[in-house]
């Protein structure tokens, strides 16, 4: 089904907790959708909250978690640092029977806070596979869901409600225009760890290396960036607190994918070192073939400058 036909209302009323760039997107998509009939959004943030307000993004902006009282569906879209935190606050707050979902980059520990939830609230983790390096509701827009997955890593519930709330959340998802697969929680923060941690640590690594070339000034990575470098810049300019929880929550998975990263580079350290052009080549030849492996999954534009602006 795409976005654009008519669907039923699947949530009455929605509380969307941070309403930054995946919060704020969400509650764009959800009323493109007609997915929802009204939606408060709730941002601690004093700029985040005369923004949403200013764009009109949701029916109400407030700093006051407590609207989330009569709501069907409280989506959490804060750092994932302070997720356990809000869905203590949640538990004293939602009414029996909601469903509380989370939009986290990492799920072990938002699974491990739900568990302990009472069973009566319905906890299901999400991630979507969809997003960019800017940060605040200004940022959001309601396609940005669309042909992407989204990972659901429901909780050890084996009971019909809580079936029925993992049923209702991936129609929100597929509703929006996503892919929708279910795993465990560690399972996706070993798969996350090597497609988007490991990436962005490199990133913010290379960045951070290539300012402290001393014999390289600032104005000469500027001006011959498009080497390679500014892909590099695109990710290393996310958002510091979101990446910093993500590396702080999801330490053990990072630092397997991170043993094995060092490795590999020794290996080509080795190779460059006595001209194994072979062995250079194959590696290079296997990495190729994986992008356009990601291409042909609709995952990636195939377009040079991968479609960005020539201007
Ligand atoms: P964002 O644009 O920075 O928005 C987060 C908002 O939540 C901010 O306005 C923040 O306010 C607010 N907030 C923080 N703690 C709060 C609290 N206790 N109560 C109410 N509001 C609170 O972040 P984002 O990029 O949308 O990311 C949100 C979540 O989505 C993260 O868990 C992230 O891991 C996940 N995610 C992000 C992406 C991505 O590409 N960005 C993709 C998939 C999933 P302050 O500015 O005052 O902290």
């Amino acid at each position: 089904m795409t976005t654009t036909e008519q669907q039923s209302v699947l949530f009455d009323k929605v509380c969307i907790i941070g309403i930054g760039l995946i919060g704020s997107s969400l509650a764009r998509a959800l009323k493109q959708a007609q997915l929802a009939t009204y939606i408060h959004a709730v941002d601690q943030s004093e700029a985040a909250r005369g923004d949403a307000a200013a764009l009109g993004i949701a029916d109400d902006v407030t700093s006051d978690v407590s609207v989330a009282a009569d709501c069907d569906l409280i989506i959490i879209a804060t750092p994932v640092g302070v997720m356990p935190d809000v869905l203590a606050t949640l538990s004293g707050i939602v009414k029996e029977g909601a469903i509380i979902m989370d939009v986290g980059s990492v799920k072990g520990s938002v699974a491990s806070a739900g568990e302990a939830m009472p069973a009566h609230f319905h906890v299901v983790p999400a991630h979507p596979i969809a997003g960019t390096e800017n940060s605040g509701p200004a940022a959001g827009f309601a396609e940005l869901f669309q042909q992407r997955w989204c990972i659901l890593t429901p909780l050890n519930r084996q009971n019909e409600d809580y079936a029925a709330a993992v049923s209702k959340v991936e129609k929100l998802w597929r509703g929006i225009g996503s892919d929708v697969v279910s795993m465990d929680a560690s399972h996706h923060d070993l798969a996350l760890a090597v497609t988007s941690h490991l990436p962005h640590l490199i990133a913010f690594t290379l960045v951070g290396a290539a300012d402290d070339v001393e014999n390289v000034n600032e104005a000469e990575v500027v001006k011959y960036s498009a080497g390679g470098f500014r892909d590099f810049t695109r990710i290393a300019a996310s958002d510091p607190v979101m990446w910093r929880d993500v590396f702080l929550h999801n330490k053990d998975a990072v630092l397997e994918v991170l043993g094995r990263f060092s490795e590999e580079l020794a290996v080509m350290q080795r190779a460059i070192r006595w001209g194994d052009a072979e062995a250079l080549e194959k590696a290079f030849t296997r990495s190729r073939g994986l992008r356009q492996a990601i291409i042909e999954a609709g995952q990636e534009t195939a377009e040079p400058n991968f479609g960005r602006d020539k201007k």
